[in-house]
């Protein structure tokens, strides 16, 4: 325990000395009209941490850490599997980061971006908008664009990791799984990535689609669907994911014609505004 509870010292002094650094990284990355949002959510964190280099097998208070009071800790525990404890998360619900103990930025980063990109909806049911995914419950939890969504989330991780160096941070850093799927959203980060950041910001989810096309959008959606499940099967067989390029000529295919849409949506808004 008092190994815990070392580890533990030591990384909230690290927090505490790089927050500001990491909140003024990501007023860059989202831009000065953001700040009071950003702010807003990123102070005051509430954080669980965990130790990956343990492996669960007994306690999970010998696996986990937090500044939490212990009757708050302990009813967030009781809701979930204690494995969700044991990797980094943003837990909606519950507003808590859960974050290694090893303090890889890349995963805090990730995560403090999921966290920004989160909107609650309703509670009960359960519906939530996380960036350009969302969820409801219906017999548990049901998941639409979470792939897409992590994908996303990963190349803004990277960017906003750049905007720390920017400012004298030293990150190293880290792959993740995520990256596998660059090469089949990099078209379509690039080309809304501004809408994307406003998106995280406002969760207005279905404003987005609209501006693209619904059914535009949901071909695309099934498209980066069924890649996620073909990276996913391949990552655990431990192969290299490769994707073919008539599937990614196709999926850019789409992605030039939301953006044709997009932008003609913006043409016709400003001709009206003009009258
Ligand atoms: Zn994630």
């Amino acid at each position: 325990m008092q190994k815990l509870e070392n580890k533990f010292k030591e990384v909230n002094e690290r927090l505490n000395n790089d927050i500001n650094f990491i909140i003024q990284a990501f007023i860059n990355f989202y831009g000065t009209d953001n700040s009071e949002y950003i702010v807003d959510k990123i102070k005051d964190s509430r954080v669980i941490w965990y130790d990956e280099s343990s492996d669960m097998n007994d306690n999970i208070y010998n696996h986990i850490i937090s500044s939490l009071p212990k009757d708050e800790l302990d009813r967030i525990l009781k809701e979930r599997k204690k494995e969700a404890f044991l990797q980094s998360v943003y837990i909606d619900e519950f507003d808590v980061l859960v974050l290694p103990l090893s303090y890889d930025l890349t995963k805090i980063i990730h995560e403090i971006n999921h966290k920004i990109g989160s909107h609650i909806v309703s509670r009960k049911p359960l519906i939530q908008i996380s960036g350009i995914s969302y969820s409801v419950e219906k017999n548990g939890i049901i998941q639409y664009d979470n792939d897409l969504n992590e994908a996303i989330n990963q190349k803004m991780t990277l960017e906003i990791i750049e905007e720390l160096k920017k400012i004298g941070l030293k990150v190293e850093v880290m792959p993740s799984w995520q990256e596998n799927l660059f090469p089949v959203i990099d078209s379509f980060y690039s080309a809304f990535k501004d809408n994307l950041k406003e998106l995280n910001v406002s969760g207005n989810l279905l404003k987005f689609r609209e501006s693209l096309g619904d059914e535009y959008f949901s071909q695309f959606s099934q498209l980066i669907f069924m890649c996620g499940f073909k990276a996913r099967r391949t990552i655990s067989k431990k192969e290299k994911v490769d994707f073919s390029d008539d599937k990614i000529n196709a999926i850019d295919n789409l992605v030039l014609k939301m953006k044709e849409y997009h932008d003609s949506l913006l043409q016709n808004n400003g001709k009206k505004s003009y009258k």
